[in-house]
């Protein structure tokens, strides 16, 4: 059986006062759950927060990582740094960083590659855009970008792959539980005889009123949860859908 997990990114929000979130959303859980919690925070936050982190059962992950694990390379963070921190996940071909810095699934698949040898989990994100679901592609759009996006090393106990829907990221819109269960069944196929240990997370407004909707699903194996994670009490929410 395949642990949920619930990966929290904060993309470019977040402070030194907010630490303060890692104790709010504990008392906000309550009682543990059999799942996994993940938090992605800003790079400039990770090493504290990985070290606040370390003994209350929370993981912690960057938001993107470089190709290369060290060099002249101005402005960069490797995989190597991320790891180094204690830090155990990074996320890799965002499709704010597809879109933004003109990351194509070379570049993501060589970030992936510098995660695995720096010993991280990449979490490499997928996802169609509202015109080519419109168009019926979604699900070859999405399949042939996760086999380009993935090094050869990858095997599905190494990696986490999270779907993404373009058009349901910070919309409030969101594919039916039945439409993202279909893509994570595609996206299974992707790994022949071993899909069964591979963790799809489901991205794109999830929140805490329809979690539940999401995680109670036998194929979608966990959430990555953007805006509705800053709040801790909300993120508690989320994480508390599982069970
Ligand atoms: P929202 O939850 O804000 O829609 O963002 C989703 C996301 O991009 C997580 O990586």
């Amino acid at each position: 059986v395949r642990r949920k997990l619930i990966a929290a990114n904060w993309k470019m929000h977040g402070l030194s006062d907010d630490l303060s979130w890692i104790d709010a959303f504990r008392e906000a859980l309550g009682e543990a759950h059999d799942r996994d919690i993940l938090v992605c925070p800003p790079a400039t936050l990770l090493a504290a927060f990985t070290k606040a982190c370390r003994d209350v059962g929370i993981a912690t992950g960057g938001q993107d990582c470089a190709a290369a694990q060290e060099g002249a390379y101005t402005g960069d963070i490797s995989a190597r740094m991320i790891a180094d921190t204690g830090a155990r996940y990074v996320i890799v071909g965002h499709s704010e960083r597809r879109a933004g810095h003109d990351e194509r699934d070379v570049h993501v698949r060589a970030k992936a590659a510098a995660a695995l040898e720096a010993g991280l989990v990449p979490i490499v994100c997928v996802g169609e855009t509202l015109e080519q679901r419109e168009a019926g592609e979604a699900i070859a759009v999405v399949t042939n970008q996760l086999g380009a996006s993935l090094p050869e090393a990858a095997g599905a106990q190494g990696v986490v792959i999270a779907y993404e829907p373009v058009w349901a990221i910070g919309t409030g819109r969101t594919p039916s539980p039945e439409d993202a269960e279909a893509m994570h069944r595609a996206i299974r196929k992707v790994f022949p005889g071993e899909g069964a240990m591979l963790r799809i997370l489901y991205g794109g407004s999830v929140k805490p009123e329809n979690a539940g909707d999401f995680l109670s699903r036998a194929e979608i194996d966990g959430a990555l949860v953007g805006g509705a994670s800053l709040d801790p009490e909300g993120f508690a929410r989320i994480v508390n859908a599982v069970w």
